[in-house]
């Protein structure tokens, strides 16, 4: 269910102090530490799940709800809505994708050019 070693695992706990921005039963949203844009949050399943190479079809329904609930946070947290604004999703998986911290995030970024990282 957990990882007692993992950061994001502690975040979802409130181990770990975060700047939260959602959190229902399946998943937690908080700010992302080091932004790359003016908005950049990040939303994680509270279930341990390593990164997208570990998912199967059990995960679809959550993989699902966790995009879906993406717009919805973007708009929240002050993203400009479609089309003129909008947001970045992205999800780092593995060494070479970029990947961090090994539990399963979703990164949303927006907010007006230009950003601090592409
Ligand atoms: P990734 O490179 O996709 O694994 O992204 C990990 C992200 O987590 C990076 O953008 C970090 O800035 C962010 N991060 C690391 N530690 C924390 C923390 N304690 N609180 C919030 N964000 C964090
Ligand atoms: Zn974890």
């Amino acid at each position: 269910m957990h990882d007692p070693d993992c950061l994001f695992c502690k975040i979802a706990r409130g181990q770990i102090p975060s700047r939260k921005v959602h959190e229902d039963d399946e998943f937690f949203a908080f700010h992302d530490i080091r932004p790359a844009a003016p908005i950049h949050f990040l939303i994680i399943p509270k279930r341990h799940v390593a990164s997208m190479a570990q998912v199967t079809d059990e995960h679809a329904p959550m993989l699902g709800r966790m995009l879906t609930l993406a717009p919805r946070l973007a708009l929240q947290e002050g993203c400009n809505p479609y089309p003129d604004g909008g947001f970045r999703l992205v999800v780092n998986t593995g060494t070479e994708g970029g990947q961090e911290v090994h539990h399963l995030h979703l990164h949303v970024l927006g907010g007006p050019r230009p950003w601090a990282r592409g």
